[in-house]
């Protein structure tokens, strides 16, 4: 995932700030040069480092921080609470109309940023919410855009509007909504041409359709592979037709992430959803606080436990959500979420959304579908007590279990390790995930 990089290094930064029992004012402006770098480095907007920078020093030298007992942990909270501010501390949602108004959203990005994609994705969000969406094909030159709306809208089981290649985008758009009220629906998604680069022509159709539709949110798609570009681009999108939002594609991607900590930051406008993966399921709502614990290696519970709910047992999700808050989880939880868990898309990705598990640490763990079957293996190997109370695992039950899976020790050891690391980093950050947006005692 996209941060990996930034995440390691914040992580070995902290390392050094938590293992120090008292902090002096030279030892914060060391860890935050190398904060700094770090931010530098994963492509954040150098004007947005320069400030966060010169906030989170004037909080952290502060009398409260440097006489606490734990003032290492107290600057990591106020770089996560200052990350969280970054992206905008509260969570934005896609605005609609009240009532059953139709509601017209306008979609625009520059071409292969993931617009066509992103606008399928969103109207199988909206369908999920009881919405009533139309898709509309307003890229006249391509296609094959016209082409991929369709067969996304299909696999969606939303309807999609198009009047073929010859008619201009803003009379598609008009009769679209009439197609819109005559057949009850209450969001109309605008699908438009992009361009390889910003150009004039591609402005002027946007504020064409602005100025002769009423477009209740205007949503941009930006790439996050493209990194500082995407900033100037939601820069420009937004002085030329103003926009309520942006989605950022591509976040799966190995991408250095900057531009996610800095368009809000540089724009005023917040990120609404990111976008995870080519399927038409992979749209994460945009939460700043999760993100932030993310990219700080504190792993994102939250969003596990949102696809767990989406994809899984309700109750089973329930249990396992207050088991990672009390750090309480055992073997038999980590087997039974397991079967629920392949449900719910890559191994990898979602063990990087546990704490102290993202930022490079499963590089060299090596994470794939038979390796969730190996590990199986081994849980299976266990007897009900080991799986209940791990501490009894001693080097002669692991030699066993090991025998009885078919594995080597070292992989039954590996286990154990993950395991402990996972729980151990639940424990120290338990308490930490505080600031404006977060809520106190998440986990
Ligand atoms: P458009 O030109 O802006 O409409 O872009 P498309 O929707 O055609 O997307 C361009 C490419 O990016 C396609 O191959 C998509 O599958 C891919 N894509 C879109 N969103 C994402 C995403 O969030 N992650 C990944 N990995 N690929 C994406």
């Amino acid at each position: 995932m996209a941060f990996d990089s930034l995440s390691e290094k914040l992580q070995n930064v902290f390392k050094n700030l938590r293992g120090k029992g008292r902090l002096s004012e030279a030892d914060v402006t060391t860890a935050l040069k190398e904060v700094k770098m770090a931010l530098l480095e994963a492509d954040v907007n150098f004007k947005v480092v320069k400030n966060f920078i010169k906030t989170v020093q004037e909080r952290a030298v502060g009398q409260d921080v440097m006489s606490s007992l734990t003032p290492g942990q107290m600057v990591i909270k106020i770089v996560n609470e200052e990350m969280v501010n970054l992206m905008g501390s509260e969570t934005t949602e896609i605005a609609f109309k009240a009532g059953n108004d139709i509601t017209v959203i306008l979609m625009c990005g520059l071409q292969g940023a993931g617009k066509t994609t992103t606008t399928a994705k969103l109207a199988g969000k909206f369908k999920s919410k009881g919405k009533k969406p139309l898709l509309v094909a307003c890229d006249i030159y391509r296609p094959a855009a016209i082409e991929q709306l369709k067969i996304n809208g299909d696999k969606q089981g939303v309807p999609v509007f198009s009047m073929g290649d010859k008619h201009k985008p803003v009379n598609i758009a008009k009769a679209a909504i009439e197609h819109a009220v005559k057949n009850n629906h209450n969001v109309v998604i605008l699908d438009t041409a992009g361009r390889l680069h910003i150009d004039e022509d591609m402005m002027n159709e946007l504020i064409e359709i602005k100025e002769n539709i009423e477009v209740f949110q205007t949503i941009l798609v930006v790439d996050a592979m493209t990194g500082q570009d995407a900033v100037n681009v939601s820069e420009m999108f937004n002085n030329k037709i103003g926009i309520d939002g942006v989605i950022i594609t591509k976040l799966d991607g190995d991408t250095r992430g900057g531009a996610a900590l800095s368009i809000r930051a540089v724009t005023g406008k917040p990120i609404l959803y990111a976008g995870m993966g080519e399927k038409l399921t992979d749209l994460e709502q945009f939460y700043p606080d999760r993100m932030a614990s993310r990219i700080l290696g504190m792993g994102d519970i939250l969003t596990l436990i949102d696809k767990a709910q989406a994809e899984i047992d309700e109750d089973k999700a329930k249990e396992l959500e207050k088991k990672f808050k009390k750090s309480e989880f055992d073997f038999n939880d980590f087997l039974d979420s397991m079967q629920q868990i392949r449900k719910m898309g890559g191994i990898g990705d979602i063990l990087k959304m546990m704490p102290g598990m993202g930022g490079g640490q499963l590089k060299d763990v090596d994470i794939d579908e038979n390796a969730l079957s190996g590990v199986e293996a081994i849980i299976f190997s266990m007897t009900k007590a080991e799986r209940g109370n791990p501490d009894i695992l001693n080097t002669s039950r692991k030699k066993r279990i090991a025998q009885g899976a078919g594995v080597d020790i070292s992989e039954v050891n590996k286990l154990v390790k993950q395991f402990e690391q996972m729980k151990k980093s639940m424990k120290q950050f338990s308490g930490l995930m505080g600031g404006k947006g977060g809520k106190k005692g998440r986990f």
